[in-house]
């Protein structure tokens, strides 16, 4: 395992992982053999796969402008490194892009521009989730199953529509609406899973792993009783999934085993971790947000960070007992040390509520300290001068 991950580490350029994919380019999937086709070639411009490229292709040079796109060159590296160890050859057709929404998203595009978006980040708990989704994108890129779809529809009218589905952030909700027209079959879904798996297989990682992915992702949208799961998870939009498609996977990825990557996936994630659960914060799925890190907590129960999220997830939502249990974190955050300074704001927000004037004063002082420079800082200050909060404090007036 330690070579293939040295492999990836240098895959700036892919080739040679390429070459490495082709001498084992069969696999079992599912049960059935599996042959990885050859790489495609690029289409006649004349034909409708053509003009689908060359549209692919002006939405890929809008995306390499966008502000959306995560630039950090080492998280790209990571991720183009994880395509190519489960694409072989492919892997030098395929540009992966982290695009920062916090929506749990893959996509692949049949020129090769596969997107990774934030919200999947966040979620997946190590390296061969993440290979998982990946795999089952490049199983639908392998299959081709865009050009069959794109064949099934016909509707010209809808083809702007279809193009969109690789668009940017903001077509959350088109993508809803788009949902019905647009999903991948069942027969493409369970392929992509299939091959996804063999891809897994093939490169070492541990294939149970494809299906906690799903598993999570149900657990997450469970808290929105009645709710339309698609239209918070793009992915769900297009790749319709099931506790049957989750129960199928862990059974076609018994007794398998393999590598995890928790360690390196986690770190690779750490820089950015502020930034997206931030964006998840202002997602304002408070009940998602709260099944997301009762996880994260239960993986890294000492995380100061992860247990201010929690907090001011619960603060926000206000619901019956939920200031009760912020507090609870907001403590034991204190309690073990480096927790954000936002975490002092929060316990001052919450003992205000209360009436409970010294406590507030006093972790309202203790935010301002911490974070003199924060941009709510002056209104902060201005609780803190509040008749019944304030009592003369020349520091704080
Ligand atoms: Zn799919």
């Amino acid at each position: 395992m330690k070579r293939r991950q040295l492999l990836a580490a240098g895959c700036a350029h892919c080739a040679a992982l390429g070459l490495l994919g082709a001498g084992r380019a069969a696999a079992q999937a599912g049960g059935v053999e599996w042959a990885m086709p050859q790489r495609f070639a690029r289409p006649e411009i004349a034909s409708d796969e053509g003009g689908l490229w060359a549209m692919m292709d002006r939405e890929e040079t809008r995306l390499r402008r966008s502000p959306f796109v995560m630039r950090d060159p080492a998280l790209r590296q990571y991720l183009q490194g994880i395509a190519c160890k489960l694409g072989g050859s492919h892997c030098q057709d395929t540009r992966v892009y982290p695009v920062r929404t916090p929506f749990f998203n893959a996509s692949m595009a049949p020129n090769g521009m596969m997107q990774v978006w934030s919200g999947l980040l966040l979620r997946v708990e190590n390296e061969a989730q993440l290979a998982g989704v990946i795999g089952h994108e490049l199983g639908h890129y392998l299959q081709r199953h865009l050009l069959e779809r794109l064949r099934d529809l016909k509707a010209r009218s809808a083809f702007g529509a279809f193009m969109s589905m690789f668009g940017l952030a903001g077509l959350v909700v088109q993508m809803a609406s788009l949902a019905g027209a647009f999903a991948f079959s069942r027969d493409h879904e369970r392929e992509a899973d299939r091959i996804g798996l063999a891809l897994m297989r093939q490169a070492g990682y541990d294939p149970r792993e494809a299906a906690k992915v799903w598993a999570n992702l149900l657990d997450e949208m469970k808290a929105t009783p009645g709710g339309d799961p698609s239209k918070t998870s793009p992915l769900f939009a297009t790749h319709p999934a099931s506790e049957e498609r989750s129960q199928t996977l862990a059974a076609l990825a018994e007794g398998g085993s393999g590598f995890l990557g928790e360690a390196e996936y986690v770190a690779r994630i750490a820089p950015f971790l502020t930034d997206l659960l931030d964006d998840e914060l202002a997602r304002g799925q408070h009940g998602e947000t709260l099944i997301l890190l009762d996880r994260m907590v239960a993986r890294r129960p000492e995380g100061s960070d992860l247990l201010f999220y929690r907090a001011e997830t619960r603060r926000l939502r206000d619901a019956e007992g939920d200031a009760d249990a912020a507090l609870a974190d907001l403590h034991a955050a204190i309690r073990i040390g480096g927790e954000p300074a936002r975490s002092h704001r929060a316990l001052g927000y919450i003992h205000r509520q209360r009436g409970q004037t010294d406590e507030a004063r006093a972790a309202f002082t203790r935010y301002v300290e911490r974070a003199p420079g924060a941009p709510d800082v002056d209104l902060i200050r201005s609780y803190l001068a509040e008749p019944g909060t304030a009592r003369n404090d020349p520091a704080t007036s």
